[in-house]
């Protein structure tokens, strides 16, 4: 089943309440409409780790978060902490900005990462701490946790 399919296919995003996600900032996050379904994923960012949905009867990782597993359908839905470890599976250098506030960004890197310990999932991100010249299909990667801005939580991922 085509992951990204099933996601557009889940329950309808809310906005985000910040009642279930006790340590995250409203204010910060109150500016984007975000599903309750990604909340798990969010409070672990702001805590400095991974979590990422994980089917407890046919033991898969699957991302996005849905409230089946797409795998096998089944509703028992938990969440498991990885260790962050990934390699590079697909990257771009965005070199043109798209809206005026990521004018001064340019250029980023997006890129799509594997995980060592979640095998099937491929979380989109940011590339950060290395040009584009010295990206490597495969490369090693880290995570790096950026609570810093007026947005969500976010994780970029830099070579190890
Ligand atoms: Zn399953």
């Amino acid at each position: 089943m085509n992951v990204i399919h099933a996601a557009s296919k889940g329950s309808p995003s809310k906005a985000y309440s910040g009642e279930t996600a006790p340590g995250l900032s409203l204010t910060k996050m109150s500016e984007e409409a975000i599903s309750q379904e990604f909340l798990p994923h969010l409070e672990g960012l702001a805590r400095g780790d991974i979590q990422l949905p994980y089917c407890i009867d046919c033991q898969k990782f699957h991302w996005y978060p849905m409230p089946r597993c797409p795998h096998c359908q089944n509703r028992e839905i938990h969440w498991k902490t990885v260790s962050g470890d990934a390699k590079l599976f697909s990257w771009t250098v965005v070199r043109h900005a798209f809206h005026p506030s990521l004018k001064d960004e340019l250029p980023y890197i997006v890129a799509l990462v594997t995980f060592e310990d979640a095998p099937g999932v491929r979380l989109v991100t940011n590339l950060v701490g290395v040009a584009p010249e010295d990206i490597r299909m495969g490369m090693s990667l880290r995570p790096v946790f950026d609570n810093s801005s007026q947005e969500r939580p976010k994780v970029k991922f830099s070579p190890v």
